[in-house]
């Protein structure tokens, strides 16, 4: 048994590449069925994002369109505004960075879910608490991966010390329709997909509002 993936001062983050993501959702569901969550609540979520226009020449119409895929849960981030909103100090975040519920503390009082741009805090409505992603804190307990990074046939995601996810893979995480990085510092860094957007441009809609 190691205990070297929940080590004080790493900072864990997630990588996600989305270049590589088919949208299967197979990450979604080994974390819904790892962590027994009801309907409803759905700690990693795949959103699809679409947009585009086209041109019209004479008879001939060209379309110019996008679509890719975002699969995303906590953050774990440097600035969690979860933490700073939370009345009963039920948010917390741990050691080795990763932020989490003590649900002894939870009042079911929703203001985490509001005010993180990440919509990752769910409440359980089992218990009247509010749960999210800890990065599988069990299972790395015990040295293994997170849930989420062990069922992706397309290895688009990885996690790790943040530090050292930037160093290999650089520091983009603004990518829409995920929130301006600069609300919470994500401990997250994507490899965006050839027609990625940047989180301000609008220029796209999420295309699966009722899956996430
Ligand atoms: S993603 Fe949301 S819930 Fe997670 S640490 Fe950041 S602000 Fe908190
Ligand atoms: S399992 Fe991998 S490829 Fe499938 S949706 Fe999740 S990140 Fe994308």
């Amino acid at each position: 048994m190691s205990n070297d993936l929940t080590r004080g001062g790493a900072n864990y983050g997630f990588f996600f590449d989305q270049s590589l993501c088919t949208g299967c959702k197979a990450c979604q569901v080994a974390c819904k069925d790892k962590h027994d969550l009801p309907v409803g609540v759905t700690w990693r979520r795949v959103v699809e994002y679409s947009g585009g226009s086209w041109r019209i020449e004479g008879s001939t119409v060209t379309p110019n369109v996008f679509t890719y895929y975002t699969s995303m849960a906590c953050n774990h981030c440097e600035n969690p505004v979860c933490m700073q909103v939370c009345p009963t100090t039920a948010m917390s975040k741990r050691e080795d960075g990763t932020v989490y519920v003590d649900e002894s503390k939870c009042v079911g009082c929703r203001y985490c879910q509001w005010a993180c741009p990440y919509g990752a805090p769910q409440l359980d409505p089992r218990t009247g608490h509010m749960t999210k992603c800890d990065l599988c804190y069990d299972y790395r307990s015990t040295g293994q991966d997170p849930a989420c990074v062990s069922a992706c046939p397309s290895r688009a995601l990885d996690w790790g010390p943040i530090d050292e996810l930037r160093e290999r893979h650089g520091d983009q995480a603004g990518i829409a329709p995920l929130p301006d990085p600069s609300l919470t510092e994500p401990h997250l860094v994507i490899k965006p997909h050839r027609d990625a957007q940047s989180w301000d441009a609008g220029t796209g809609a999420i295309a699966n509002p009722k899956e996430i």
